[in-house]
């Protein structure tokens, strides 16, 4: 992934007037793969693209050389994943820039270092999308799939952006068991995702903590735990507010809750 025909760095060629209305041609999509491609020539948020392609453009300093992705950037792993991993949205230099969920930042380090720890990634490190890195029983997505000012969408923008995640949940119900949700944002996001589509989600909503787990139940008799998990952004982790060790404890629950 990316394995999209457009080019990376070639982020404004997009054609707006098919990409605006891409999120309401989510449900549509047949496949993770088909919806992946749907996602990347997204440009339903003109705020959203306007940052993703400004900073594709201007580039950190430390990466100028670099061909930035810039655009939507759409869930990893295997489209039969037991796990589902649910952040906030594409960090503005590491997966806007590498066109890869967490690639190419300290966030995605440290996740990767505890996927790869309790044997969901082939290594510890993920840099750029061929690097080699695979994943094992768990996908990576986000509820956001451009990267916003200040790490901060707009309500407006996590509903536009929902019916992506929504259709994701839906196209991997034959083997999702778990969700593990790295912070508030995308707690909250997906709850709302789950209750659009049948789950029955406790009212009120349950609230989100570390090592909050919520057992759900759909009508179609699927069962689901969402667990909660500080976000791996560097004001968590470089505070010690969340640790290698209590991230790899929320992993390992969900391997042995997905029965992996
Ligand atoms: S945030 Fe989501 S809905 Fe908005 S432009 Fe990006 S992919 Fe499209």
């Amino acid at each position: 992934m990316p394995t999209f025909a457009d080019t990376p760095g070639d982020a404004t060629s997009g054609d707006a007037t098919s990409g605006d209305d891409a999120p309401l041609r989510a449900d549509a999509a047949p496949s993770i793969a088909d919806l992946d491609t749907l996602i990347a020539g997204c440009r339903a948020c003109p705020r959203l693209v306007a940052w993703r392609e400004e900073v594709a453009r201007t580039k950190r300093a430390s990466f100028r050389r670099d061909v930035y992705w810039g655009r939507a950037v759409p869930g990893f792993g295997p489209a039969d994943a037991r796990i589902l991993v649910v952040g906030l949205a594409p960090a503005a230099h590491g997966a806007n820039r590498t066109g890869r969920m967490f690639t190419g930042d300290r966030s995605g380090d440290f996740l990767f270092e505890a996927l790869h720890a309790v044997g969901l990634a082939s290594q510890p490190h993920a840099v750029a999308v061929d690097d080699g890195l695979a994943l094992t029983g768990v996908r990576i997505t986000s509820p956001v799939h451009c990267a916003p000012p200040a790490n901060k969408p707009t309500p407006v923008e996590r509903r536009t952006c929902a019916p992506f995640l929504s259709r994701e949940m839906e196209l991997l119900a034959p083997t999702l068991r778990v969700a593990v949700v790295l912070g508030g944002f995308g707690w909250q996001a997906l709850m709302a995702s789950l209750h659009d589509t049948g789950w029955e989600v406790p009212r009120p909503r349950p609230r989100f903590g570390h090592g909050v787990r919520v057992d759900l139940t759909h009508p179609d008799g699927r069962t689901l735990s969402v667990l909660g998990c500080f976000h791996v952004s560097q004001q968590n982790t470089f505070t010690g507010r969340l640790t290698q060790d209590m991230l790899r404890g929320v992993m390992r629950d969900a391997i042995t809750i997905a029965d992996l």
